[in-house]
């Protein structure tokens, strides 16, 4: 896949449907897809922080989150001509699984803030199947795993904030069914409202 690298962090030069296309063409091929947004602070805490770079660059798209990416790539002479935030992706991404028929779970924020995304996000979706959800307090991980496995989830949206929810993810991805993994910050909040 066509990378771009600044300061030894990848960067995918794509917009928000090359993404979506990529992502279904992974899916059809019963590959598991990863998601991760990029911005300078997490490039420069890359710097020093080798457990972050490895995590953003063992992502399958490093999303180019924040101006200064645009700023870099325009000056290496790059691609990335617009922002790919991880917010809209997420509803661009929701809006594959309602097309999809995918099922969606939900993993992380407070139980408030979860419950009253999904209710928002089943207003603004209203094909989307909800898979299932746990709270980002809940502290018994294996019942996490099992929640999820057996709610036979395709996509998973982890908002535990950074770099703690991108752990979680690479940690515990080959356990689980799920197609589409991607580390939403804090998007839930944003979806509550
Ligand atoms: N969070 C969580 N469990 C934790 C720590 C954080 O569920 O142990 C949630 C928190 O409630 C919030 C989100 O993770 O909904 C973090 O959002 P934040 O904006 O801090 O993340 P960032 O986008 O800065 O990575």
């Amino acid at each position: 896949m066509n990378k771009e690298t600044y300061l030894g962090v990848d960067v995918a030069p794509l917009t928000y449907k090359q993404v979506i296309k990529e992502i279904t063409q992974r899916i059809d091929q019963n590959e598991q897809s990863t998601v991760i947004a990029v911005n300078p602070e997490k490039i420069m805490k890359s710097q020093s922080d080798e457990t972050l770079r490895g995590l953003i660059n063992g992502s399958t798209f490093q999303i180019p989150d924040g101006v200064g990416v645009l700023l870099a790539s325009k000056l290496k002479g790059g691609q990335i001509h617009s922002r790919v935030t991880g917010v809209e992706m997420m509803g661009y991404l929701l809006h594959l699984a309602e097309q999809k028929s995918l099922r969606v779970f939900f993993y992380g924020a407070k139980e408030e803030v979860v419950t009253k995304a999904i209710e928002n996000i089943q207003h603004d979706y209203p094909n989307i199947i909800v898979a299932g959800y746990e709270n980002g307090y809940e502290q018994d991980n294996n019942k996490i795993i099992t929640h999820i496995q057996e709610s036979e989830a395709d996509m998973l949206f982890v908002a535990l904030g950074s770099p703690k929810q991108e752990l979680w993810i690479r940690d515990h991805k080959d356990q689980l069914p799920v197609k589409v993994f991607q580390g939403v910050g804090g998007s839930f909040d944003v979806y509550a409202g």
